[in-house]
């Protein structure tokens, strides 16, 4: 006893110290959080203290004895909540990226406390007084377009909130966003449980049977790290699970893993997510309908470029025809595959991505084991720092000697072509326990402004790749090679951004897709192919003949990606709107008669089920999954502006993409945004072309 006292003591003593690193300004190259100096300590403290400050620069705001102006209250509330905006960025990109069992508690912790802050800033009649004084008065104001823009946000933003309900129903909303955000947090948790807790492991070699040898080899690894040397390991993980469906021979090990993937959250245990989501849609219903609307979906639409739900359901009845027609035509040939295999089941979802993968060797005569050889990681990274520079002349140079938000990642720094610091870029590759599945944008610092000068962004790019085995390159996939040009696009949309008030600075959810997808259509160009990629170890450049290949295969399998895709879609704008929620709901059931009513097929399951559909049970894509098909209207149409000279790095497109999309945040309604940019609104036609559905 007496000793552990003193241990503590001594301890405590030294730790003192040791400053808060959230409480003086990043000393830092570009000022990037000093990660390594920041720990699991650090956070609460700097969050209460954050809330606090927070609380009372809102007071000096009410308080003031000035009338209610631009100046004195709308920006002065956008600049308020420095430290916790701080303190919160860092939390939850690192939360994301490489979490820990302190994190994920501290989160299920700050999650009331944080919840509770903002309602009291939303719902505080004094300060929405003044709000709504400026708002009314503002033509004799003088505004610029940009402070225009934020009063109006923000004073909708009010509103949306809840500031013009009664008390009783304030306090029913507060509720209803306390539960909200402890639901959807539980949701992403027991996901990652769920997607750890799964392991395939094989002892029998022969199983390997059709696995590409670097799978194995990683499969050995892995094996070897969970103390099972000698056997192999296959995960839930993308890297893993994916090219044991493409090329694992042995079907009932195929039917095991697919099984596992799509019965995350539902297997009845401690981390089941059939009544998280069933409480999570019941509250956001109960939430929307305080706030006037029928359902969820009306209420979350309302500030996007789509509007309302029926034009989101437009847009997906007018593709989902086609695609499910080539949807069977690619059933057809799979069934012709497992004829030629000597079989004759009927095809099912464990089935799809192996005989897919025969069928378009047979058709096109590519494997994407062809190709890997020629996407070696670091040529695609540096194929797209040349990409950028060819369209908007900025550079990417590595930074040694900077904190890293995990020893893993590594640091750009992003130049414009006059030399101007336009921000750092982070680059976090591989897979790991700690880091959620996907590939993501993020920032640890956002752009703004500090006394008329431009702070620049700190921009994160987290993915989840096929990690090389010992003392090899890493070799991505076509599809892994596009997801880095897309998530690059966010990049962009971060590093370009030059706006004042962080009440501007987003864009609606269905139009953030833009950026980044429009990336993905160089990524393949036979021009741009040159410029990358080369073979890892003669050097020499993608041959024609295979490129070809590339190009006509690169459509074929649309049938079922669209298929899958609107699927996830369908079934998050279904539970969205909803206007009831019977007490005796079955999710499960729900989804399968939502999908089915369609005519989708049994072998093809949504992109994501019910109990790990993080997009939208985790919030974030809420009531707007349908946002990157949205987006993708957008993105072929816009493309198309880039190249309808034939030119494939058309520097005053980029230009006018630049400054009309990626530079001015949300100033604008998204439409105008494009409108600006193309000089007309688009239609769905590049789109249906694009992926072979025309
Ligand atoms: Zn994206």
């Amino acid at each position: 006893m007496t000793a552990c006292a003193v241990v503590l003591l001594a301890g405590c003593a030294t730790e003192a110290k040791v400053e808060n690193p959230f409480f003086t300004e990043y000393t830092t190259p570009f000022q990037v959080p000093p990660f390594d100096q920041i720990k699991i300590e650090h956070y609460k403290p700097a969050y209460l203290k954050g809330m606090e400050e927070q609380v009372a620069e809102i007071n000096a705001i009410i308080n003031n004895p000035e009338a209610p102006n631009f100046e004195n209250t709308i920006a002065a509330l956008d600049q308020s909540g420095k430290l916790l905006s701080k303190v919160a960025i860092v939390f939850s990109g690192l939360n994301s990226a490489n979490t820990t069992p302190e994190m994920q508690a501290l989160s299920q912790e700050m999650s009331p406390l944080l919840s509770k802050h903002s309602d009291d800033i939303n719902l505080n009649p004094k300060l929405f007084a003044r709000v709504k004084e400026v708002y009314e008065n503002q033509e004799s104001m003088n505004l610029t377009k940009e402070q225009k823009k934020l009063l109006d946000e923000t004073y909708n933003d009010f509103v949306r909130s809840g500031a013009n309900l009664d008390a009783e129903k304030q306090e029913k909303l507060r509720e209803l966003n306390g539960k909200i955000s402890m639901l959807q947090l539980k949701f992403g948790q027991n996901m990652l449980a769920e997607t750890n807790a799964f392991q395939l492991v094989i002892d029998n070699e022969k199983d390997l049977a059709g696995l590409p040898d670097n799978i194995i080899a990683n499969a050995a690894q892995d094996a070897k790290a969970a103390g099972m040397e000698g056997k192999w390991l296959f995960t839930l993980q993308n890297p893993s699970i994916m090219p044991f469906l493409q090329y694992a021979e042995n079907r009932e090990l195929r039917e095991k893993i697919f099984k596992g993937y799509i019965n995350r959250g539902n297997n009845n245990n401690e981390n089941d997510n059939k009544q998280v989501v069933k409480d999570l849609i019941t509250a956001r219903m109960e939430k929307a309908q305080l706030m006037g609307f029928n359902n969820y979906a009306e209420m979350a639409l309302e500030t996007r470029m789509a509007k309302t739900p029926e034009a989101v359901y437009n847009l997906m009845d007018q593709i989902c025809v086609p695609a499910l027609k080539q949807a069977n035509v690619e059933l057809a040939d799979i069934q012709k595959e497992i004829k030629k295999d000597g079989k004759n089941f009927t095809a099912e979802g464990w089935d799809w991505s192996f005989y897919t993968s025969r069928a378009k060797k047979a058709k096109f005569n590519l494997d994407e084991t062809q190709v890997r050889p020629y996407l070696q990681l670091e040529n695609v990274r540096n194929g797209m720092f040349t990409f950028a520079n060819n369209l908007y002349g900025v550079t990417f140079t590595a930074i040694e000697n900077i904190p890293l938000p995990h020893p893993d990642a590594e640091a750009f720094e992003c130049k414009d072509a006059d030399g101007t610091h336009l921000g750092v870029l982070y680059l976090d590759y591989f897979p790991r326990a700690s880091k959620r599945g996907g590939a993501w944008c993020g920032t640890y610092r956002s752009q703004t402004y500090k006394d008329g000068k431009r702070v620049a962004p700190v921009v994160t790019i987290v993915c989840n790749f096929t990690k090389p085995s010992p003392g090899q390159p890493a070799l991505l996939s076509a599809d892994e090679a596009e997801t880095m040009f897309h998530e690059f696009g966010h990049a962009l949309h971060n590093l370009f951004k030059d706006v004042h008030y962080y009440g501007i600075s987003g864009v609606p959810r269905d139009f953030v897709e833009l950026p980044s997808q429009v990336n993905e259509h160089w990524v393949f160009q036979p021009e741009m192919l040159k410029l990358y990629a080369k073979h890892y170890q003669t050097g020499e450049i993608i041959p024609a003949e295979l490129v070809e290949k590339m190009d006509k295969s690169g459509k074929y399998g649309q049938g079922f990606v669209t298929v899958e895709y609107l699927a996830a879609s369908l079934l998050d704008m279904d539970f969205h709107v909803l206007n009831e929620i019977p007490a005796d709901m079955d999710v499960m059931a729900f989804e399968a008669e939502t999908l089915g009513k369609r005519g989708l097929l049994k072998q093809i399951p949504s992109r994501y089920r019910t109990t790990y559909f993080n997009h939208t049970m985790g919030g974030g894509y809420t009531a707007g999954y349908y946002s990157y098909i949205w987006a993708e209207v957008l993105d072929a149409d816009a493309f198309k502006a880039f190249t309808e000279d034939g030119e494939l790095f058309n520097k005053e497109m980029a230009a006018k993409f630049r400054k009309y999309i990626l530079t001015p945040g949300g100033i604008d309604d998204a439409m105008d945004m494009y409108v600006n940019f193309r000089g007309k609104e688009p239609g769905i036609d590049a789109l249906l072309e694009n992926r072979g559905l025309k």
